[in-house]
């Protein structure tokens, strides 16, 4: 019995598919934004957003923090 019986490719592949699940999960994700104009908070999205009050345009891009996915 070898003591390299670890499969590395399948450990990999699984943390990959895990790291995805996350980044997908995080576009979806809804987060609460104080409009810098009204101030109204509303729930936006990655991509472009407009504040439903004054109709100011949000883009919110993925965060720098992401890249370390
Ligand atoms: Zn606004």
């Amino acid at each position: 019995m070898s003591k390299n019986n670890f499969n590395m490719k399948k450990f990999e592949k699984m943390l990959n598919d895990t790291k995805k699940q996350m980044v997908n999960d995080a576009l979806k994700a809804d987060y609460d934004y104080e409009c810098p104009n009204c101030n109204k908070t509303f729930k936006i999205s990655i991509g472009t957003n407009i504040c439903p009050q004054c109709e100011t345009v949000v883009d919110l891009k993925p965060d720098d923090s992401w890249k370390k996915f």
